[in-house]
């Protein structure tokens, strides 16, 4: 059992990062949270408007792959914990520009490792993904399976937990990796496929499945990743990897249709595009480990689905500011921060 007190959560700015910031300090009221996030196109102080005034929350712009930054905050702040969220996450810019992929998410999480092996941390949190697996046709991937990442984005994060591992086993550092399923929920990015939806659902436009609209997801709600997350940092054993998934496995097509049905939005908007290169066809995760842990998922995805919609209904201050993103609604370049 680990008890953290000062906790740097890398990459606090984006969807899962937020959610669980906000989910440490309204759980433990003796725990300092220090924000470590470079605020790419992805991370936005927006998305953590509640906690700004919050003194047990402090926000530090700053880069995973800058090793004297991270050097320097982990001595200032006494970090006894680090949650690694931080990295590119999205597979169509991966395939756009794999560059800054390797860079953040493989080098970035080397030096988050490397300070915390010097510095003396006690743990390090490492967020991984279900996508390092690659796809399954029938059953489900267990944390012993080899990884088979298909796209420049799942295989940066397989480079990520094969040096996770590696810290453990060469130098015994104290690691954990959690993989989850696609998660949702609030404060997620636009570009991402259910906001995404809802966002074009809401201004009548199509939606765009890839190929069929087939693909298998398991959907799970970002707040039940979060306590997730923060079982496996407190009780999740040295070394070892856990899967988090909901088990509500779901078409694309399923999913389109029951964001235009809460809408109120016809079927007829969905409209089935190229397909991506090297897309998974299916994503799913056995949840033995992580149930044994003391863990199970408490949102339905239909009453989750719908609190998500909600929101970005309520919401629209958050994200009309991001709408001339390409990989939303209109076609400008990307770049990498
Ligand atoms: P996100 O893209 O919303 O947020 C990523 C955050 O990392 C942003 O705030 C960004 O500014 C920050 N960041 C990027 N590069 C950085 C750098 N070099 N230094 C410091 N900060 C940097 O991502 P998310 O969806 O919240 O995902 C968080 C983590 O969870 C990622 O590691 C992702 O691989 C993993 N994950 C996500 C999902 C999902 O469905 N969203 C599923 C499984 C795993």
């Amino acid at each position: 059992m680990v008890d953290p007190r000062v906790v740097l959560v890398t990459g606090g700015a984006g969807f899962i990062g937020c959610n669980f910031v906000r989910h440490l300090l309204d759980k433990y009221p003796d725990v300092q949270v220090v924000n470590y996030d470079l605020l790419t196109y992805a991370g936005r102080l927006e998305n953590l408007r509640e906690v700004a005034n919050n003194p047990r929350h402090k926000f530090v712009r700053g880069d995973i792959r800058d090793r004297e930054s991270v050097e320097l905050v982990v001595k200032r702040y006494g970090i006894d914990t680090i949650i690694n969220f931080a990295a590119e996450t999205h597979v169509d810019r991966s395939i756009v520009e794999a560059g800054c992929f390797v860079l953040t998410d493989v080098y970035g999480t080397y030096v988050l490792l490397d300070v915390a092996r010097k510095l003396d941390v006690e743990r390090v949190v490492h967020i991984s993904t279900d996508e390092v697996y690659g796809s399954i046709e029938r059953g489900s991937f267990t944390e012993e399976d080899p990884l088979r990442p298909s796209s420049p984005y799942s295989a940066s994060k397989a480079g990520a937990d094969m040096m996770v591992m590696a810290f453990y086993r060469t130098y015994g550092l104290n690691v954990v990796v959690t993989r989850s399923t696609n998660n949702f929920g609030p404060y997620q990015h636009p570009e991402k496929f259910i906001p995404k939806l809802i966002i074009r659902a809401l201004h009548d436009k199509h939606l765009p499945l890839y190929g069929d609209g087939r693909q298998v997801r398991d959907w799970l709600y970002v707040l039940d990743n979060c306590e997730a997350t923060d079982l496996v940092m407190r009780k999740g054993k040295p070394g070892e990897i856990y899967n988090v998934a909901s088990g509500q496995e779901k078409q694309n097509v399923e999913v389109a249709r029951a964001v235009l049905r809460i809408l109120n939005k016809p079927e007829p908007l969905i409209e089935f595009v190229e397909d991506r290169p090297g897309h998974d066809r299916r994503y799913s995760l056995s949840m033995g480990k992580i149930k044994q842990l003391g863990w199970s998922p408490k949102h339905r995805f239909e009453d989750a689905l719908r609190l998500t919609v909600e929101w970005y209904v309520k919401n629209r201050w958050w994200w009309e500011p991001l709408l001339s993103d390409r990989y939303v609604i209109s076609d400008t370049p990307w770049r990498c921060s």
